[in-house]
């Protein structure tokens, strides 16, 4: 399921590209356990404990919370996933 367009108030290309989403893995979008708001955070298939599945599948439900710099709340924080951003994740592989 393609959830980015339900997203349209918000960029989530410029949140990805943004250095607070983080560097390495796939995007995700997530909420901070500590303010409660949803940003593109990028997260391992380790993070999320999800290290042998095809990340174009995934469904966010079935992944883990993940550590992740919250700039509000000034530290690493818990994020949960609520939704992996396929969509991005294949613009991004050319596909
Ligand atoms: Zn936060």
């Amino acid at each position: 399921m393609n959830v980015d367009a339900d997203r349209d108030d918000r960029d989530l290309e410029a949140e990805l590209a943004s250095p607070s989403a983080g560097q390495i893995g796939i995007p995700v979008d997530a909420v901070c356990v500590g303010c409660g708001r949803t940003r593109v955070k990028r997260a391992s298939l380790e993070e999320i404990d999800q290290g042998e599945a095809d990340p174009t599948t995934l469904e966010a439900t079935a992944c883990t919370s993940f550590k992740h710099v919250c700039y509000p709340c000034q530290g690493a924080t818990w994020w949960n996933p609520v939704a992996i951003l396929t969509g991005l994740l294949e613009s991004e592989r050319g596909e």
